[in-house]
C-alpha cells in the first residue's frame, strides 16, 4: 500500500537557521505515529512546516501526500487534500463564532454549503461527545477558552472537517486526566467514523499513549529523527527519559 504522507530528506530553516536535518518519514492510510522530543526539537516546526507555514523554508527534500507532491502547496491547498493541524498554541479570532467559523472553513475545504440545520445538528452531536455545552456554538473562536477547551475545539474541528491525515501538536498538554479521556474518546470516535484516519501525534508524554495505542513511536532531537520504533519505546521513554532511549541506540 502507497504511504499516505511521505517525507524524504526534508532539510527546513528558519531564519538561515537549519531546524530540521535530514528528515525521512512515511505515514500508512489508517496507521497512528507518535512523535516524542524533548523541547526544542522541532516537532512543531515539522508540523508547521508539513501545513506550508511561510515562515518554515524547505532547503531540501520532498513532501508527497497522497501521492501528490506538496511541497511548495500553499496551507489552503494542504488543507483541500485533507491535511489537517490542530496547533499546540490554538489562536483567538475576535469576532467569529465557532460555529460560523466551522461552516465557513467546511464551505472553503468543500466547496459545498450543507445546509445551516444539518451542519448544527453535527456540531451539537460532536460538542455533547465532547463534553461540551452547546452554547460552545456561540463563543468567538478561542477567546477566553480555556487550555482544555482550545484543545477539545482543535479536536472538534477534526471530527467536523474529517481529513486524511490529522497532525495533532500537543493534543494532550495541560490537561487533566478526565480532560485527557474526552479527548482519547473523541479521537477513538474520528477513527471509528473514518477508518482510514491517519494520525501523527505529538506529544512529550507517554500518558495520552496509554489510551491511544501507537502503531509507531518516533523520536526527535535537535531536527533530527534519531529513533523510531514500536509502543514499547514510548514505555522507554516514559521510564529512562530520552537519555536512556539514546545510550540504548
Ligand atoms: P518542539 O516543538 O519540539 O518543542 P520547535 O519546533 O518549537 O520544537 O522548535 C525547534 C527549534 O526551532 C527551537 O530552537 C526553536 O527556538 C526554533 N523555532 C521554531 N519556530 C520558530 C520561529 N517561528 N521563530 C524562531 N525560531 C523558531
Ligand atoms: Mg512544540
Amino acid at each position: 500500500m502507497k504511504p499516505i504522507l511521505s517525507i524524504k530528506n526534508l532539510a527546513v530553516s528558519i531564519e538561515d537557521r537549519e531546524i530540521i536535518k535530514n528528515f525521512n518519514l512515511e505515514i500508512e492510510a489508517g496507521s497512528i505515529h507518535a512523535l516524542m522530543g524533548p523541547n526544542g526539537s522541532g516537532k512543531s516546526s515539522l508540523a508547521n512546516t508539513l501545513m506550508g507555514h511561510p515562515r518554515y523554508s524547505v532547503k531540501g527534500g520532498t513532501i508527497f501526500f497522497n501521492e501528490i507532491d506538496i511541497t511548495n502547496f500553499s496551507p489552503d491547498k494542504r488543507a483541500k487534500q485533507g491535511l489537517f493541524l490542530a496547533f499546540q498554541y490554538p489562536q483567538e479570532i475576535p469576532g467569529v463564532q465557532v460555529f460560523t467559523f466551522l461552516k465557513e472553513v467546511q464551505r472553503a475545504l468543500t466547496g459545498n454549503d450543507i445546509p445551516v440545520e444539518e451542519l448544527y445538528d453535527q456540531l451539537c452531536n460532536y460538542l455533547q461527545l465532547l463534553s461540551m455545552d452547546e452554547s460552545f456554538a456561540y463563543r468567538n473562536v478561542n477567546e477566553g477558552f480555556s487550555g482544555g477547551e482550545k484543545k477539545r475545539f482543535e479536536l472538534l474541528q477534526l471530527l467536523m472537517l474529517k481529513p486524511k491525515l490529522a497532525i495533532l501538536d500537543e493534543i494532550d498538554s495541560g490537561l487533566d486526566v478526565d480532560a485527557l479521556k474526552v479527548v482519547a474518546h473523541g479521537l477513538a470516535i474520528a477513527r471509528k467514523e473514518s477508518p482510514n484516519l491517519s494520525i501523527l501525534l505529538i506529544t512529550h508524554y507517554q500518558r495520552i499513549l496509554n489510551y491511544i495505542e501507537p502503531d509507531f513511536v518516533h523520536v526527535m532531537q535537535d531536527g533530527y529523527l534519531i529513533k523510531s520504533g514500536d509502543a514499547s519505546l514510548a514505555q522507554a521513554i516514559d521510564q529512562e527519559g530520552y537519555d536512556g532511549i539514546r545510550s540504548t541506540q
